[in-house]
C-alpha cells in the first residue's frame, strides 16, 4: 500500500502554484505532491484547461519522433517537417506523413484519452467546462469523445491546398494511389520519388493544387485563430492540467507557467513509463468520478 502511494506521488503531480483560496498557499514554482490540494482545486474548478502532448499519444502507441534515436529512414522529424524540405522533396515528405497517417489511423484512444473525454462529459452536466489544448497531431482525443479540442500543431488527418488554401479532413488510406505501400521507415529504404502530379492533389474545381499535411511545420507560425482561442481559455481557466508533455516546445511550454502566474493551480503529469501511467489513469479516474464508491475506495487504498 505504501509503495502504491509512493508511486502515485512519484508520478510527478506537480503543483506549480497552488493558490487555493480556502487552503494553504504553496509558494509558486515550488512543486508539491499534495493530492488533497489538487482535489480541492478540482472540486471547485469551473473551467479546466488540459494541455496534452506526445506522451498522451504514446499511450496509444503513436511514436513521438522526438527522441534522438527516433528516426524515419535517415532523418529526424525536424529534417522532414519543414517548408524547405517539403518544397525540396515533396515526395519524401509525403512518404513520411503517409507513414504517420497510416500509423495514426490504426490506433485507438488510450485510457488517458478516454478519461479526459469522460471528464469533459461529466463536468458539462454540472455546468463546468473542460478544454483540451493539444500538441498532438492525431485525432485520438476526438475519437475518445472529447468535444472541445484545440489542436495547436494541426492535424495529420487534414490536408491543406498549396494553391487555394482549402483545408479538408482526409482519412483516406492510402491518401493517394501512388503512396500505397510507401513510407516504410527502415534506414535503407530508398525514396519512392513519386512525381509531384501523382502526390495528393486538391479536388476543388479547377484547382488541382498540391496538397500538404495541415500540420505546423518547424519554423512556421501557429494558426492565429487557434492561438486566439487558446489565449481566451488560458484567461478563463481556474485549473490547468499539463499531461504527457515535456514542456519544451514553445509556445505550449509557456501555457502552464502563464496560468500559474495568475495564481491558478497547475498540475503536471508525465507518463514516460507504463507503471506510472497506470497510476495516472487511476488517479484521473478517481478525480473524474469523485462520487464513485469504487474509486473512492481505490483512493483510500492508495493512502492519498
Ligand atoms: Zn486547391
Amino acid at each position: 500500500m505504501l509503495l502504491k502511494s509512493r508511486a502515485v506521488f512519484s508520478l510527478g503531480l506537480r503543483m506549480c502554484s497552488t493558490h487555493v483560496t480556502t487552503g494553504p498557499v504553496i509558494e509558486p514554482g515550488r512543486p508539491s505532491s499534495d493530492m488533497s490540494e489538487f482535489r480541492k482545486a478540482f472540486a471547485k474548478a469551473k473551467n479546466i484547461a488540459i494541455i496534452t502532448g506526445a506522451g498522451v499519444s504514446a499511450e496509444s502507441g503513436v511514436p513521438t519522433f522526438r527522441g534522438e534515436h527516433e528516426k524515419w529512414r535517415k532523418w529526424h522529424s525536424q529534417d522532414l517537417a519543414s517548408p524547405e524540405a517539403f518544397s525540396r522533396n515533396p515526395s519524401r515528405v509525403w512518404e513520411f506523413y503517409h507513414y504517420r497517417r497510416e500509423l495514426v489511423l490504426d490506433k485507438k484512444p488510450s485510457a488517458v484519452h478516454l478519461a479526459i473525454a469522460e471528464c469533459e462529459a461529466r463536468l458539462k452536466k454540472q455546468g463546468r467546462s473542460v478544454v483540451v489544448i493539444t500538441q498532438c497531431q492525431d485525432d485520438l482525443h476526438r475519437q475518445a469523445g472529447s468535444k472541445h479540442v484545440l489542436k495547436i500543431h494541426g492535424s495529420l488527418l487534414e490536408t491543406r491546398c498549396m494553391s487555394c488554401g482549402q483545408v479538408t479532413v482526409n482519412k483516406q488510406s492510402p491518401i493517394c494511389a501512388a503512396l500505397k505501400s510507401k513510407g516504410a521507415p527502415g534506414a535503407n529504404v530508398p525514396d519512392a520519388e513519386i512525381p509531384v502530379d501523382k502526390l495528393p492533389r486538391c479536388e476543388e474545381r479547377d484547382c488541382h493544387g498540391l496538397l500538404r499535411p495541415n500540420v505546423v511545420f518547424f519554423g512556421e507560425t501557429l494558426d492565429s485563430h487557434i492561438l486566439t482561442n487558446v489565449e481566451k481559455e488560458m484567461e478563463i481557466c481556474d485549473l490547468c492540467l499539463v499531461v504527457g508533455t515535456s514542456s519544451i516546445v514553445y509556445p505550449a511550454a509557456m501555457f502552464g507557467p502563464r496560468v500559474a502566474a495568475r495564481g491558478v493551480p497547475v498540475a503536471e503529469f508525465n507518463m514516460n513509463t507504463t507503471p506510472k501511467t497506470e497510476y495516472f489513469i487511476a488517479f484521473l479516474e478517481a478525480e473524474v468520478r469523485p462520487t464513485s464508491i469504487c474509486h473512492s475506495e481505490r483512493r483510500t487504498q492508495r493512502g492519498t
